[in-house]
Parts: structure tokens; sequence; C-alpha cells
């Protein structure tokens, strides 16, 4: 998508912090963190929601999910505690239409649900 900001930060045109990096993801660090550690981990391929994602390739979904398993032990927030969050169309608030997840720890977090 040519005129999608993460597809760009995949593509390393628009500069980002990038924290992993490998065949079908990239993560990188947001750029108005909430919190000590604020990581949003993405598919390379664009999917504009998790809605979005196909059945048959929902194994993406899994990938991203251990790059955060794995970034919240690099980052130091696995044993203490993360949030894991996919906003997920305009109800949610999802204002990148990009599929991402973040990854956010390092501080309390107030509950949502
Ligand atoms: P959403 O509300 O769509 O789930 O979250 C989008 C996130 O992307 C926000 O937390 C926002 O700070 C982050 N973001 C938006 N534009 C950029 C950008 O150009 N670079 C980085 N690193 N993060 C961005
Ligand atoms: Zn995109």
């Amino acid at each position: 998508m040519s005129d999608c900001i993460f597809c760009k930060i995949a593509n390393r045109e628009i500069p980002s912090e990038v924290v992993h990096e490998d065949d079908q993801a990239i993560a990188f660090k947001d750029i108005n963190p909430v919190a000590p550690v604020h990581i949003l981990v993405i598919p390379k391929k664009h999917y504009a929601t998790l809605d979005a994602v196909p059945p048959a390739e929902l194994g993406v979904v899994g990938h991203i999910h251990g790059i955060i398993q794995q970034l919240a032990r690099d980052f130091g927030v696995a044993g203490g505690g993360y949030r894991v969050l996919n906003n997920c169309g305009p109800d949610a608030g999802q204002v990148v239409f990009h599929l991402h997840f973040h990854l956010i720890g390092g501080r309390t977090l107030t509950r949502l649900v």
C-alpha cells in the first residue's frame, strides 16, 4: 500500500527505531509511547485490520506474538508483566490501518476490562 505509513516504515522509506526484523514482520518503537516500553509489531504484508487477515494467513499473528514474547524478555518486562493490544477498527480507536500489535510495559497499567 503506497500511502500506508507502516508499509513505508517496513520498507525503510520512513525512519523508525527498529528493534526486530525478519522475513514476515518488523517491530519498532512507538513514536508516542504511553509507557517506558511501547513497541509496535507489524506484519510486512499489508492488512488493514486484524479482521482483514484471511484464515489461511493467520499464522503471521502467532508469529508476531512470538516476537512480542521475545521482545518482552529483551526489554525487561516479561517478569513484571505487560500488555499486548490490538485496536481493530474505528470503534476500538484504531488510527493506523495497517495491522499492528502494541507491546506496552514498564509501569503498572490501568485495567481496561
Ligand atoms: P492505533 O491507535 O492505530 O492502534 O495505534 C497507532 C500507533 O502508531 C500510535 O500509538 C502512534 O503513536 C503510532 N504511530 C503513528 N505514526 C507513527 C510513526 O510514524 N512512527 C511510529 N514509530 N509510530 C507511529
Ligand atoms: Zn500498510
